[in-house]
C-alpha cells in the first residue's frame, strides 16, 4: 500500500499487503516452502532460501514497519528470539541500562545467557527518567525501556528517555508489548528500535508465539537483519500469517480491551475487599500525565491486591473465576487472571518481590473482550 497518509484502521488491514501477483488471492498466502527455484545461478525472484526471505513474512514485515510508523520490520520465532537478536548487535564490555520492573524473561535472558558473554545490565526504576543518567559510563550503548510494566503498570516517559539516549549516543530500545501500536508509537517518540511479543495483543487469539522488532534507520535494520539471517531464529510462515490476520482487527479489540478495561478498574475501585488497583487510566496514577501524553487509551491490563494481603485470599479469587482463565500470558480477546507471586514472578525470592511492591494478594487481569458485565459479574462472585 503506497500512500502512507491512511489512519491507523486502514493501515492495520491494508499496509504492506497486496494482492498475490501470481494468483490475486487477496489473503497473503501461506508460502510453505524451504526454497526457490533459480532460472540460472544467481537469477531469482529475490528469494534463494527460506531463513532469508519468505513472502509471507515479507508480508508481514512490511505491515509491522507501517503500524508501528517505522521503514523496517523483521519477524522471529518469538518476543524473546527479536531481544535475543538485539542484544547480538552488542560486543562484549558493552552496557546496558533497563528498567528493573521488566518483563521476567527479559531479565532472565539479560542476567543468565548475555551477563555470560560480557554485556553488562544496570537496573533501576525508570517511573523518574532522571535515575538513568547517573549510570551512564563510557561503555553504556543501550537504554531498554518496558513501558507500562508487568504487572504494576508503570509508566516511563519515553520521550524523556529518549532526550537521554541522544544525548549521549545511545540506541534507546522499547518494548511496546503492552500498549500494542493501536496506543503508543515509540519511534515517533524518538525511540530507536521497538519490540513486540506479537503474541500478546498483536496476534490477539492466544493461539502463536511470535517477535517483532521496527526501526527506521537503515543501517540499524542491516544490523539486525544479519543476525536474522545468521543466527535463525525466523518464525514459520504459518505463524506469519496468523500474526498477519491478528493485525487486521487490532484497532477494534484495543478499543474494547480499553473500554472494559476501564470499567472493570473502576469497579475494583470501588469493591470493599480489594486494597490498591493499578491501572494507567486512573487520574491519580503517580505517571498518568505521561501517560496521557504518550499513549492514546490506557488498555486492558489491571493488577489489584487484596485488603486481605494472603495467599489464601489471593488463591480464592484465582480459583473462584469461571470466565476470566488462571493462566499466564496476555492480550488475547479471552479475559485471563494470574497470580505473580506463583506464577510469572515466583523465581524472585518473596523479600525482594514484596520490596519491589509485588503483594502475596496481588492479582493480575488480561481483560479481554468479552461483555463486560459478565466479566464483572464472575470478579464479583469470584471476590465475594
Ligand atoms: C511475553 C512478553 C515478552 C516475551 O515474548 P515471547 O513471545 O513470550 O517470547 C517480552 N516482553 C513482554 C512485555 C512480554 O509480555
Amino acid at each position: 500500500m503506497e500512500n502512507k497518509n491512511y489512519k491507523l484502521a486502514t493501515q492495520l488491514i491494508h499496509a504492506g499487503v497486496e494482492p498475490d501477483p501470481t494468483t490475486g488471492a487477496i489473503m497473503t498466502p501461506i508460502y510453505q516452502t524451504s526454497t526457490y527455484v533459480q532460472e540460472a545461478p544467481g537469477v531469482h525472484k529475490g528469494y534463494e532460501y527460506a531463513r532469508t526471505q519468505n513472502p509471507t513474512r515479507t508480508v508481514l514485515q512490511n505491515a509491522l514497519a507501517a503500524i508501528e510508523k517505522g521503514k523496517h520490520g523483521l519477524s522471529f520465532g518469538s518476543g524473546l528470539a527479536a531481544t535475543d537478536a538485539v542484544m547480538k548487535i552488542l560486543n562484549p564490555g558493552d552496557e546496558v541500562i533497563s528498567t528493573n520492573d521488566l518483563y521476567g524473561g527479559t531479565y532472565r535472558i539479560f542476567t543468565k545467557v548475555f551477563a555470560r558473554y560480557g554485556l553488562k545490565f544496570h537496573f533501576t526504576g525508570m517511573a523518574d527518567a532522571s535515575a538513568i543518567e547517573p549510570l551512564i559510563n563510557a561503555q553504556t550503548k543501550m537504554i531498554w525501556v518496558e513501558t507500562p510494566t508487568n504487572p504494576l503498570l508503570n509508566i516511563i516517559d519515553i520521550e524523556a528517555c529518549a532526550a537521554i539516549a541522544r544525548k549521549h549516543n545511545l540506541l534507546l530500545v522499547v518494548d511496546n508489548t503492552f500498549a500494542s501500536p493501536y496506543l503508543q508509537n515509540p519511534l515517533d517518540l524518538g525511540a530507536d528500535i521497538v519490540l513486540h511479543s506479537a503474541t500478546k495483543y498483536l496476534g490477539g487469539h492466544s493461539d502463536v508465539v511470535h517477535g517483532a522488532l521496527i526501526v527506521k534507520d537503515d543501517e540499524l535494520h542491516e544490523q539486525l537483519k544479519f543476525i536474522q539471517n545468521s543466527c535463525g531464529a525466523v518464525p514459520g510462515p504459518h505463524d506469519c500469517w496468523l500474526v498477519l490476520r491478528g493485525i487486521k482487527t487490532l484497532h477494534v479489540r484495543m478499543q474494547r480491551h480499553c473500554e472494559n478495561g476501564e470499567k472493570i478498574a473502576h469497579y475494583l475501585r470501588q469493591h470493599p475487599k480489594v486494597d490498591k488497583v493499578y491501572w494507567v487510566g486512573f487520574e491519580d496514577h503517580p505517571n498518568h500525565a505521561i501517560a496521557k501524553k504518550q499513549m492514546r487509551g490506557f488498555g486492558g491490563m489491571i493488577s489489584f491486591t487484596l485488603k486481605d494481603d494472603s495467599l489464601e485470599a489471593a488463591n480464592r479469587v484465582l480459583s473462584g473465576t469461571h470466565l476470566f482463565s488462571l493462566a499466564e500470558s496476555l492480550g488475547g480477546v479471552e479475559s485471563l487472571i494470574g497470580h505473580p507471586a506463583s506464577m510469572t514472578h515466583g523465581s524472585i525470592p518473596r523479600e525482594e518481590r514484596i520490596k519491589n511492591g509485588l503483594a502475596d494478594s496481588l492479582i493480575r487481569l488480561s481483560v479481554g473482550i468479552e461483555d463486560v458485565d459478565d466479566l464483572i459479574e464472575d470478579l464479583a462472585q469470584a471476590i465475594g
